[in-house]
């Protein structure tokens, strides 16, 4: 969620309720403090986001795809005594320790690098079940790691998707019949339900079912893997899923019950995704999501006793670019100020106001988006398993744009155009934002490192390190 991001998602925002959209805010920007994040890793100019939420959780920088573990660690260390000798405390730890509680919330795997850094100590990031793991590896993977978390008691709240990874091989997914990937043979959903007060939901009426005040411990695994984008969520979820928000607000209710207090992580993680995958309307749409489950959040607290955090691991290679009028529909084409048709480039064609630098929507020669092919498809998106891809694949070369019109470009599968083929869109190396409220927040001022966000949570709890 880039500073881009940020800007785009207020003005579609501002689009959506009616207006010409650049004098919107999103919840978060009224935030009253401000502060830059420098987000390079120990060995990255540009991170993934397992580094990066290392820093932001424990304090210290670490190495690419390495998760609360130091930067001595090799990458993939498969000991699991070198990767325990060098592990780092991470907020989440030092709060159950305190005796406060603790939940994880994201639209993304449960597993995925950024709630995992919160909670597991691992050299690599993909390392999400047992059978992701190479032969020798004795380092437990993540889905393991979160369910045998013990630190008084465990992790509270965990709320997500990547159901396969904590169901066995042998037992079939309740929403699509899919195998679960485990082979040692553990079911970790039913493994969660030894902690007392608990309960394993998968679907949005047993989410909805469930009594914050007579539930302790609560894990929600709502999708084989990540969890629908926002704008799919209805029409495209077999069983039903809640929303960011509805997560968020349902965290809140059970983690607010401990009188010392608790921490909770909650990620927007599929407008990376979006991203990745060179579709903006999602990137933006999940974006509005992420704002509303702040605003629940801020509803649900008080800024006296909590401090809020909203920011994100690193950015992407997203721009806002020509000279649109105000008020320009910001998925549409270009059109300048008092001009009654889109403005034409050096070739004679339109162009959009969002475009990426390089990924999936590279157009080449040809001079049109086919159906298939060049349009969002979440099944055969890079998204649909594994981790961060950064292998470009071959395209004939370069020698024309796509005519674009305006009904192809506002079409929500749409994926704007990319100058560098990619099968995966990068992320991108410039600071991002940190907006905070509450106690401490005032700590957030100029460009920081990204391990600051961790100093400032932990002054706040009163457990600096
Ligand atoms: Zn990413």
């Amino acid at each position: 969620m880039g500073i881009s991001t940020i800007t785009a998602s207020r003005i579609y925002d501002g689009q959506s309720k009616g207006g010409k959209g650049e004098e919107n805010s999103l919840v978060f920007e009224y935030a009253p403090y401000l502060a830059l994040s420098k987000t390079y890793s120990v060995d990255q100019q540009t991170p993934d986001s397992a580094p990066t939420m290392t820093a932001m959780v424990t304090g210290v920088k670490t190495i690419g795809d390495s998760l609360s573990v130091n930067h001595y660690v090799a990458h993939s260390e498969l000991n699991a005594n070198v990767v325990d000798t060098n592990k780092l405390t991470t907020i989440l730890e030092q709060a159950k320790s305190n005796g406060m509680s603790a939940g994880v919330v994201s639209t993304a795997r449960i597993t995925h690098a950024t709630p995992a850094a919160t909670y597991a100590h691992t050299a690599n990031r993909d390392w999400e079940t047992d059978s992701n793991r190479p032969a020798g590896a004795t380092v437990p993977d993540i889905a393991a790691q979160l369910v045998d978390f013990s630190v008084t008691g465990g992790i509270d709240v965990a709320l997500g998707g990547g159901r396969t990874y904590f169901l066995p091989n042998t037992a079939t997914d309740p929403e699509y019949g899919v195998a679960g990937k485990r082979k040692d043979g553990r079911n970790l959903t039913t493994d969660w339900l030894k902690k007392t007060n608990s309960k394993y939901v998968w679907n949005k009426a047993d989410f909805d079912a469930i009594d914050p005040n007579a539930t302790d411990h609560l894990l929600g695994l709502f999708e084989p893997s990540h969890v629908h984008y926002e704008v799919d969520r209805l029409t495209h979820d077999k069983a039903g899923e809640p929303s960011l928000t509805d997560m968020t607000t349902k965290a809140i209710d059970i983690l607010k019950k401990n009188p010392n207090g608790y921490f909770l992580m909650v990620e927007g993680g599929r407008i990376d995704h979006a991203h990745h995958s060179g579709n903006a309307y999602r990137a933006l749409t999940e974006t509005q999501q992420l704002s509303a489950a702040v605003l629940a959040a801020i509803k649900k607290t008080d800024p006296k006793d909590t401090l809020i955090i909203v920011t994100a691991d690193h950015s992407h290679v997203f721009t806002i670019g020509g000279y649109p009028q105000r008020g320009n529909p910001i998925l549409g084409l270009t059109q300048g100020v008092g001009a009654t048709t889109p403005d034409l480039d050096m070739l004679g064609l339109p162009y959009t106001t969002l475009n990426y630098a390089n990924g999936t929507g590279y157009t080449g020669a040809s001079n049109a988006q086919p159906a298939g092919t060049k349009s969002f498809n979440e099944a055969k998106g890079p998204w649909a398993s594994g981790s961060e891809g950064h292998n470009p694949t071959s395209y004939s070369p370069a020698n024309g744009r796509p005519v674009l019109t305006s009904a192809l470009v506002t079409n929500p599968d749409y994926l704007q155009e990319a100058s560098i083929p990619l099968n995966s869109e990068t992320h991108a190396a410039e600071d991002v934002a940190i907006f905070a409220y509450g106690p401490k927040a005032h700590l957030f001022h100029g460009i920081v490192e990204q391990n600051v966000i961790y100093h400032v949570m932990a002054e706040a709890l009163g457990f600096a390190k």
